[in-house]
């Protein structure tokens, strides 16, 4: 099966309004350019120097999605491009994207991450330490980042049972946190999750966007950069 053809295939599982980030971190430009063809504009990176290289070098109408471990000091180098950023986990952050998008004058969309998996990933805000960070006035101020919602990455199981729970609890923190914090706001509207292995019963438990790489490239060779 081709890149175009795995690409279909996936789409063809996604209902109207859930978009696809095909997550082509460690895949050559030409794989990208594959999907391109086929249609699909949404890419996602988890290395901020892969992705710089990638953005200057592939079709500028692509969106460029920031799925990894983002650390403050590189913020500045996809401020003046990046579409979406999914792992924002701290306030010092936030900030920093505000910053950089002040800079690069524009503003950023973002998405909180949310730790719902039991062990995978030290990445994400708590529940609680999210709706504290929402009810407080700091992030109010800044002015070049905007909220969009939420991202989270359920526990590496197979047990679909626990994966579909933790799925509907964050599409639960979703709802409230949108109708506490954003009530009468459209722009709190994306809940990023859902990967290869998981991506339908993320779009069961109300997913927006799904994060698909392997399912659509095949499988990473990691010797190949980073
Ligand atoms: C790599 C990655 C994905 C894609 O994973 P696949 O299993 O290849 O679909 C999705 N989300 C995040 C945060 C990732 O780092």
């Amino acid at each position: 099966m081709s890149v175009a053809d795995n690409l279909r295939q996936v789409l063809a599982d996604l209902p109207e309004g859930v978009q696809l980030v095909a997550v082509s971190k460690f895949h050559p430009d030409e794989a990208i350019l594959e999907a391109y063809g086929a249609g699909q504009r949404i890419f996602g990176e988890s290395k901020v120097q892969e992705m710089c290289l990638k953005h200057e070098a592939l079709p500028k109408d692509i969106r460029w999605h920031f799925i990894g471990h983002l650390q403050t000091n590189k913020v500045k180098y996809i401020a003046p491009y990046v579409a979406l950023i999914h792992g924002i986990d701290s306030f010092r952050l936030l900030a920093e994207v505000d910053k950089q998008g002040a800079k690069a004058g524009r503003t950023i969309d973002v998405l909180l991450q949310i730790h719902i998996a039991r062990e995978e990933t030290k990445f994400g805000f708590t529940p609680d330490e999210c709706r504290q960070l929402l009810a407080g006035d700091a992030w109010k101020s800044l002015s070049h980042v905007r909220i969009r919602g939420l991202m989270g990455m359920a526990s590496n199981t197979d047990d679909a049972a626990r994966v579909s729970r933790e799925f509907e609890g964050l599409h639960a923190l979703f709802v409230e946190l949108r109708d506490a914090f954003f009530a009468g706001d459209a722009t709190f509207s994306e809940l990023s999750m859902g990967m290869s292995h998981d991506y339908p019963l993320a779009v069961r438990a109300g997913s927006t966007l799904v994060r698909v790489g392997t399912k659509i490239f095949g499988e990473r060779d990691y010797g190949r950069q980073g």
